[in-house]
């Protein structure tokens, strides 16, 4: 079979091409459920990898809630929502989104990726523009490819800058991610939401790393900064994240909400999640809403790594999230730090170019609040020991 073997030759010179740039991906597998005490192939290791950022994915209320939904519901939901996969649980839990984020409507979708190119592609089209933070993630930025309208990214954060290009042309959208997914910094809310009103634009925001985490009750980064959805008319957040659980959600106006049933391609075609997760995430919001203390301990862990990496002259990002990044630089090095790490029994993912620009490459540090303060001491008597090396 000649062709198949020319076909397979190419992807391995492509693959072997990955592995010399150190840009090669690989899986660990996992032996225990999400949480800091982690088992990865085989062995313990302490996890500041995760997005389990209040630490209810394995918490014995959504577990339950689970494994109810499961006897109430059975597991598949069978069908498209717009067929017959919308059950009661889906509408309640679509009903309870729409009140935490104080918004007339939500919209579940399977996942933060569909969820992102299905609202930018029901809302835009050949000849409109669609802004973008440079930063963004890539879900974000996929859905503007995919909508075929013109994609223009503005340097991260800079709100002037896009004031000044907004003004070069008609707008459909600005899109920008609440919590920057891999640098942990906020984007300028305030300075946005009159740019996208003068400008006529909508002004989305995907809040995957803020809400739970950000806002009174986790209400997000909208809430943090006192912004409604008159300011942010849409505003898309994960239930995969702080929430613990899986899939997404769009929240804002009725018309809105319509409008996408109606015509977004990634809701329609596309099975809805099994009901009984969406028992298991009523049960996570409740717990995320009420539970304070989460919110809290985050604060102090922050604080107390934020401390630590500084006394130990570590380069520290302008974050105050729990995404706690440390720039490495070169792919070579993140994979050196992370591999030395994991030698002390930490696990940190290096994360490399393209999920963050050439010459960026970093380990991306997550805290929970399910790790302890000594947890964080652990990882930074880890850290004092990094190899300190040129590039
Ligand atoms: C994780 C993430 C998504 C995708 O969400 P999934 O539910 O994992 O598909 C979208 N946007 C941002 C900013 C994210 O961090």
């Amino acid at each position: 079979m000649p062709t198949r073997h020319t076909a397979d030759s190419e992807l391995r010179l492509r693959l072997d091409a990955l592995k010399a740039r150190d840009l090669y991906r690989r899986r660990a597998v996992q032996d225990a459920p999400q949480q800091p005490c982690a088992i990865v192939d085989g062995r313990p290791m302490l996890s500041f990898c995760g997005n389990d950022y209040l630490g209810l994915a394995n918490h014995p209320e959504v577990i339950a809630a689970l494994r109810q939904g499961a006897e109430r519901w059975g597991v598949g939901s069978g069908a498209a929502h717009l067929v017959s996969g919308h059950s009661r649980a889906h509408q309640a839990l679509e009903e309870a989104l729409a009140e935490f984020t104080a918004r007339p409507r939500a919209l579940l979708f399977s996942t933060g990726y569909m969820a992102n190119l299905g609202v930018i592609t029901a809302l835009a089209g050949r000849g409109d523009s669609v802004y973008q933070d440079r930063l963004n993630h890539a879900s974000l930025l996929d859905g503007a490819l995919l909508s075929r309208a013109n994609l223009r990214r503005y340097p991260h954060t800079d709100a002037a800058t896009l004031g000044r290009l907004i003004g070069e042309g008609p707008a459909r959208l600005i899109v920008t991610d609440g919590v920057f997914s891999m640098d942990g910094d906020l984007a300028p809310l305030p300075a946005l939401a009159p740019i996208a009103r003068a400008a006529g634009a909508w002004l989305m925001v995907d809040d995957a790393h803020g809400l739970g985490v950000l806002g009174r009750n986790g209400r997000g980064s909208l809430d943090r900064f006192g912004l409604d959805s008159e300011a942010v008319p849409i505003l898309m957040g994960t239930l995969g994240k702080a929430f613990g659980t899986f899939g997404a959600f769009v929240a804002g106006s009725e018309d809105l909400i319509e409008t996408l049933i109606q015509s977004a391609r990634s809701y329609i075609y596309t099975t809805a999640t099994p009901p009984a997760l969406a028992e298991a995430t009523l049960a996570s919001l409740r717990i995320a809403a009420r539970d304070d203390w989460r919110r809290e301990r985050l604060g102090v862990l922050i604080a107390q790594f934020r401390a630590g990496a500084e006394q130990l002259g570590l380069a520290l990002a302008d974050s105050q999230t729990p995404i706690q990044p440390l720039l490495a630089g070169s792919a070579a090095r993140a994979l050196r730090w992370s591999a030395a790490l994991g030698e002390a029994g930490i696990l940190v993912g290096a994360i490399r170019p393209p999920t963050v620009p050439e010459g960026t490459a970093r380990l991306r540090i997550t805290l929970s609040a399910a790790h302890s303060e000594a947890d964080v001491e652990r990882l930074l008597a880890a850290l004092a020991r990094l190899p300190v090396e040129s590039q």
